[in-house]
């Protein structure tokens, strides 16, 4: 083929769309950015029974999201505008009526009753499924009477009596299937809209798609489109069926695996880059080494060559390592900004909304390691931003002292706090260390029970860095209020307030 490559993803808008969905769009736009192509989104709303609300929305801000963006299609509008098939149907009720004249496809008035009778009947006897082509032979007579009822027909497709039709496919290579084998299917439904093969095929045709990259499920339509685009005089594009995803079990990806639809990804926070990465290896791989590729080096190295044919398993916990290897490459800035961001979108039960950005940044360093998803890092965080901690008597007990004891080493690891010049992990950590040894505690004992008093729990991440993001002010009110929980004493603590 010569022209550039134009590929597109024409999704229904039936419901959100889930990750099978987005991986068919992006190895399309992957395709197309790899070989310097368009990438046209295309809604396919021909079904008015299943479609969904807010779906066409969820569709595309599940590509905006992941940084899929198209060269043609809604919003952006292009040279085949519009790109709903609901607003297209004259072409698809033309195209019918030529097919009709052509004798290349017929009405059919049989009525949903007689087709249940006839699938029925068909079973009993173990026929081949399929019309019975009862009103393609029907007499000029009985046509008469059915107008006469007022009945609005369907329009079938013929499909060739006798032959083979050969679909060369990209991935899996020749697959056929004889024609006398698949029937008359419809192509315009009763109330003019068209169904999925005829508007499929029309609108790939107009669109000048080159390439129809779409997932396996598809498969066994695409003998009927190339028998439509036959019957048209239409130059079918080249077809490649991708393969399926699977659960861990290896059944094919659904709801009871988990989430299914992209955007409880996000909501879960999962980074679009990460996703991105992730899908690109859903049937596709560079070599059998190379796992992380940012979104520059797969559009370099997409090639189709390389998508196989065996169902493609989804492994969360892949998913969720590589998405913390995205979080790790981050500089503090962006990781701040990112949590800033989700947190906007998802405020968290903890911390409170909105949070101090400088503050956020602070502590991003501290946690930053240790995150898997965004979602993390409001738990990780949590106690940064208390006002108060809750403690537990027990959990600030030193081994082996009474709660006196302990609180009159906290009175000294107090006066550490406030009386330090330059309050910093190092210096708190030599005089923490000094204060250790001559209470005669070891670092453990100590440093454990200083972290209970200023965190509220036994981790956290460096206690003596926690400290100093923590600052003094925090800190010293922290201790004084685990000296309190201690002795039970209220004299001394200052009103709890905001730092
Ligand atoms: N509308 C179909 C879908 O929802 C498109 C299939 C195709 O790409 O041909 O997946």
């Amino acid at each position: 083929m010569n022209g550039p490559v134009r590929v597109r993803y024409a999704p229904s808008p039936t419901g959100l769309p889930h990750v099978g969905n987005l991986r068919t769009a992006l190895f399309n736009w992957l395709f197309a950015r790899s070989r310097g192509g368009q990438f046209i989104v295309r809604i396919e709303d021909t079904d008015r029974t299943r479609l969904a609300q807010g779906a066409v929305e969820g569709i595309l801000s599940g590509l905006r999201w992941l940084g899929i963006d198209w060269d043609e299609g809604p919003e952006v509008g292009g040279p085949h505008a519009p790109y709903f098939q609901s607003e297209r149907l004259e072409i698809y009720q033309e195209a019918a009526q030529r097919l009709v004249e052509a004798g290349r496809a017929y009405r059919c008035y049989c009525s949903p009753e007689r087709l249940r009778e006839m699938r029925r009947q068909q079973a009993r006897e173990k026929l081949s499924p399929g019309y019975d082509r009862r009103c393609l032979n029907i007499t000029p007579k009985e046509l008469e009477e059915r107008r006469r009822e007022g009945r609005e027909p369907v329009v079938r497709f013929r499909m060739p009596d006798s032959g083979e039709i050969t679909v060369d496919d990209i991935i899996r290579g020749e697959v056929t299937w004889r024609s006398e084998l698949l029937d008359d299917f419809v192509i315009l439904k009763s109330d003019g809209f068209p169904t999925y093969h005829l508007a499929n095929v029309l609108d790939d045709h107009h669109m000048e798609i080159t390439h129809v990259l779409r997932a396996e499920e598809w498969l066994s339509s695409s003998p009927r489109h190339l028998a439509l685009y036959d019957a048209l005089g239409l130059a079918p594009p080249r077809f490649g069926h991708l393969p399926m995803i699977l659960g861990p079990d290896r059944s094919k990806l659904s709801k009871r695996h988990g989430a299914t639809s992209t955007l409880e990804y996000k909501e879960m926070g999962y980074l679009p880059e990460a996703l991105v990465n992730f899908m690109a290896l859903l049937g596709w791989s560079l070599d059998d080494r190379t796992e992380i590729m940012n979104r520059d080096m797969l559009v370099e190295s997409f090639s189709l060559e390389r998508v196989v044919k065996a169902g493609a398993v989804f492994n969360l916990d892949k998913l969720e390592w590589m998405n913390g290897v995205y979080i790790r490459a981050m500089s503090h800035e962006e990781l701040a900004g990112r949590v800033l961001a989700y947190w906007r979108e998802y405020p968290p039960a903890e911390p409170p909304q909105p949070v101090d950005p400088a503050y956020l940044l602070s502590i991003i360093p501290l946690a930053q390691e240790r995150l898997k998803t965004l979602e993390d890092a409001a738990e990780r965080s949590a106690f940064f931003f208390r006002s108060e901690l809750e403690y537990e008597p027990k959990g600030l007990a030193l081994k082996g002292a009474d709660a006196a004891t302990t609180a009159a080493a906290l009175e000294r690891v107090l006066s550490i706090v406030e009386g330090r010049p330059v309050f910093n992990a190092e210096a708190l950590e030599q005089d923490l260390r000094r204060l250790g040894a001559e209470l005669g505690l070891s670092g453990r004992q100590l440093f454990g029970l200083v972290r209970v008093a200023v965190t509220g729990g036994k981790v956290s991440p460096p206690l003596f860095q926690t400290m100093e993001v923590l600052g003094r002010e925090r800190c010293r009110r922290r201790i004084r209020g685990a000296i309190q929980a201690l002795t039970g004493a209220s004299g001394g603590a200052e009103p709890a307030s905001a730092p």
